[in-house]
């Protein structure tokens, strides 16, 4: 997979105020500044309202870390309190959202066709959406990972172009495995990144399925990514918990 370059994507959640995101980012910066740093594209999605200020930060100091938001909302505009829009989050300059993270699939009550909705916003303002997908325990045990995460697939996918799908990033993360301390095995990794990839390659073309990057996210830290990056199907991580510390974000970004 030489050509799909690493990506390490920190979803910071609720924590971090503007403040603390000028030291986290700064801290970054520092650590990852040496000219021939180049073993993953760093990301960081703070929350909203910390996105101006990262945009400052990394325009100002031509910093090698991109950013993004936690969420995108699916309309355009108008009467749709506390929605922030994907015309927004690309005048900040944001390069990624993610769409259906599990948390909001879980406590804010987004379907598939929500996702949907996000995905194709988020591709018609030019943001890549990080596509987060991924079965819960009982899935898990039943043994339907691979059916549950490709039926999400096709959800969130509805009517995108090959010409969007072509710039998707996906994200496999277990939910079981999300803030739990409980990381999924390189292989199960592997397994589903494996057929999430075959089924994009279904879906559009061989090469769109050859370059998509399939990160995988549920518990990664420093100590674990190399097992992780070695699977041929896993392209990166998301990363929750861990990307709050920097020494910790750092380590997986130079990838263990
Ligand atoms: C996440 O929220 O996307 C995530 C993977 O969290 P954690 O790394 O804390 O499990």
């Amino acid at each position: 997979n030489a050509k799909r370059k690493p990506l390490i994507a920190g979803n910071w959640k609720l924590n971090n105020n503007h403040l603390e995101s000028i030291a986290l980012v700064q801290k970054l910066a520092f650590a990852l500044n040496d000219a021939d740093f180049d073993a993953a594209e760093v990301v960081v999605l703070p929350p909203f309202t910390n996105l101006r200020t990262v945009q400052t930060l990394v325009d100002g100091d031509k910093l090698k870390i991109g950013y993004g938001a936690q969420d995108i909302s699916e309309h355009d505009k108008g009467a749709y309190t506390g929605e922030v829009s994907g015309a927004m989050l690309a005048k900040l300059g944001c390069s990624y959202a993610l769409a259906g993270h599990s948390e909001r699939r879980e406590y804010h009550h987004e379907d598939d066709a929500i996702v949907n909705a996000k995905v194709k916003a988020a591709f018609a303002n030019d943001i890549t959406p990080i596509l987060c997908l991924g079965e819960g325990l009982e899935v898990r045990k039943a043994g339907n990972q691979v059916a549950h995460t490709l039926a999400q697939l096709e959800g969130a996918l509805k009517d995108v172009t090959a010409e969007q799908a072509a710039r998707l990033v996906i994200a496999y993360e277990p939910v079981w495995a999300i803030g739990t301390g409980e990381v999924a095995t390189p292989d199960d990794a592997q397994e589903v990144c494996a057929a999430l990839r075959q089924r994009i390659g279904e879906l559009y073309t061989p090469e769109i399925s050859r370059e998509t990057r399939i990160l995988y996210g549920g518990s990664v830290k420093a100590d674990n990514i190399a097992g992780i990056m070695d699977k041929s199907d896993v392209d990166g991580a998301l990363v929750g918990g861990a990307s709050l510390k920097p020494e910790e974000f750092v380590k997986l970004a130079r990838l263990g």
